[in-house]
């Protein structure tokens, strides 16, 4: 008997390091949906595509695969063949992908791949709609938090461990303006469903996150 776990919240609220933990722990299928709208992303830059154009990324998506494959060091991202799960996490597709996520026929799109994957297995998904659009009927649902200052702390840890450069202010920064942009969007924007639980993380550690959401699942 298994169950379907929905994560939503903020950037950099600790989402996928959790729902990556939980479905470990459960022996569950972890979707990762940022990544494909970040894989996404990454190929209209690269195409030259102009990212306020909702119908060419739209197009260009249908023939796009994007795989998601677990993996002991995390989570492969493949896109048409290629590993680009490092290239996913560069500065220039975070502070691109939220104009992309924006457009609706991109998100129907999505939704309808994310719901394909989650069929038939107990799974935790994380992202910025799983409970309101995507997972509806989760049994459980969690909307994650922390205040902006600890999630670009945590930031900051998680890009140096990465090799990757980083200051504090622009995180701040980055996190506030993404946040804004996916609360905002008409399509689906960022918030949380009603029947979610809400968890404040900012003074809690990973591993108590971790069992707080194994609790909520055994209820
Ligand atoms: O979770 P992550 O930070 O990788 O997500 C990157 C971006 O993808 C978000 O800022 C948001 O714009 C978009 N996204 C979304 N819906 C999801 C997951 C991610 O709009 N379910």
């Amino acid at each position: 008997n298994y169950i379907q776990i929905a994560i939503d919240g903020p950037a950099g609220a600790g989402k996928s390091t959790i729902a990556k933990m939980v479905a470990e722990k459960l022996g569950y299928t972890y979707i990762d949906t940022g990544a494909m709208y970040r894989a996404i992303t990454y190929k209209a830059m690269n195409e030259n595509i102009n990212l306020s154009d909702g119908n060419a990324i739209g197009y260009l998506l249908e023939q796009t695969d994007i795989a998601l494959i677990p993996s002991p060091s995390g989570q492969r991202v493949v896109m048409d063949g290629n590993d680009i799960s490092q290239e996913i996490r560069s500065n220039d597709v975070t502070s691109n992908v939220s104009e992309v996520a924006a457009h609706a026929n991109v998100r129907a799109e999505m939704v309808k791949r994310q719901l394909k994957m989650a069929a038939s297995s107990g799974v935790v998904m994380d992202g910025r709609d799983i409970g309101t659009h995507v997972l509806v009927n989760a049994e459980l649902k969690i909307f994650m938090s922390a205040t902006v200052q600890e999630r670009a702390k945590r930031r900051l840890l998680d890009n140096e461990a990465r090799g990757i450069q980083s200051d504090i202010a622009s995180l701040e920064e980055e996190i506030a303006t993404r946040d804004k942009m996916d609360s905002e969007r008409e399509a689906s924007p960022l918030v949380q469903a009603q029947d979610a639980i809400f968890l404040d993380t900012t003074s809690m550690t990973i591993v108590e996150v971790r069992d707080e959401i194994i609790r909520l699942a055994e209820e």
